[in-house]
């Protein structure tokens, strides 16, 4: 029986109480969800190969001294992670025209932005998530214009970290969103960097075939939504086929061999 106490479940993870004060265990769950939760299915294994993207690109990201709120990989599924006050703001970045910007400006997939774009979206299931601009997230203090600052410079270092990172791998990044959460580090209030980054939440094409690796598989009903998955684990280096007695099965390997997995 599992006696952690549940703090949030949300449509893809659950989070449940850190073993110290201040942390939380971040659990990697196989539902898929998409237009704001009317379509809904479970892909098995998504969450394990979620969990580990976003531990491999969350290391990186903290190698660039940009601040994190994960701690350390406790198993296959769940992270340890810092306890923050989520700013209730998605941040997306834009690197190529995809979603709902195609949809809403009525641009063609697949068009080149002349230079990223970053856009905000209240977290709200009740309105559905609406795009909202720097006036409404400061007027309505969701956050303020010291912060949102911060928010905005890193959003954009993290997508030229992330768009180089992925290049190398043969994998274009098109889009993504990033939210923040706010943490108190000796009287000083910090901006640091939550939430996961996988394909659930980036829109990931291959370089030269500009094939989806991501969750528009499963919103658009591509298929081999999990196999996109685990290609882009594959392709950063955190996944490798070994050949059991009874065929070939994907498993998962960490990048830090102090890590471990019980
Ligand atoms: N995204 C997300 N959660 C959301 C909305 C968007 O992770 O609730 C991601 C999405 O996967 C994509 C980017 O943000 O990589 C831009 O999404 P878009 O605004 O185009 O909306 P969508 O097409 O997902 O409705």
């Amino acid at each position: 029986m599992n006696r952690r106490r549940r703090v949030y479940e949300g449509k893809a993870k659950i989070l449940y109480e850190g073993p110290e004060p201040g942390t939380l265990v971040q659990h990697f769950k196989d539902d898929a969800t998409a237009f704001n939760n009317k379509k809904h299915d479970q892909i098995e294994g998504k969450g394990v190969i979620n969990n580990r993207i976003s531990e491999y690109v969350f290391k990186r990201l903290s190698e660039m001294n940009i601040p994190t709120h994960f701690i350390r990989c406790l198993n296959m599924r769940e992270q340890l992670i810092r306890e923050v006050e989520i700013i209730p703001i998605e941040v997306v970045v834009r690197n190529v025209a995809a979603g709902s910007l195609c949809k809403r400006l009525g641009l063609e997939e697949g068009a080149q932005l002349s230079r990223s774009i970053l856009e905000f979206y209240y977290k709200s299931d009740e309105l559905a998530d609406p795009l909202v601009t720097e006036e409404h997230i400061t007027a309505f203090g969701w956050s303020n214009p010291i912060e949102l600052d911060e928010i905005m410079q890193s959003a954009l270092r993290i997508n030229d970290f992330l768009s180089g990172l992925f290049v190398g791998q043969g994998i274009r990044l098109i889009d993504f969103k990033l939210e923040f959460g706010k943490v108190w580090e000796n009287d000083q209030l910090r901006i640091i960097l939550a939430d996961e980054i996988s394909p659930d939440n980036c829109r990931l094409w291959d370089a030269e075939t500009n094939n989806k690796m991501d969750k528009d598989r499963f919103r658009c009903d591509l298929g081999g939504v999990l196999e996109a998955y685990q290609e882009v684990a594959r392709r950063l280096g955190v996944l490798v086929e070994v050949r059991p007695p009874h065929g070939t099965v994907p498993i998962l390997v960490s990048s830090n061999a102090n890590n471990s997995y019980d």
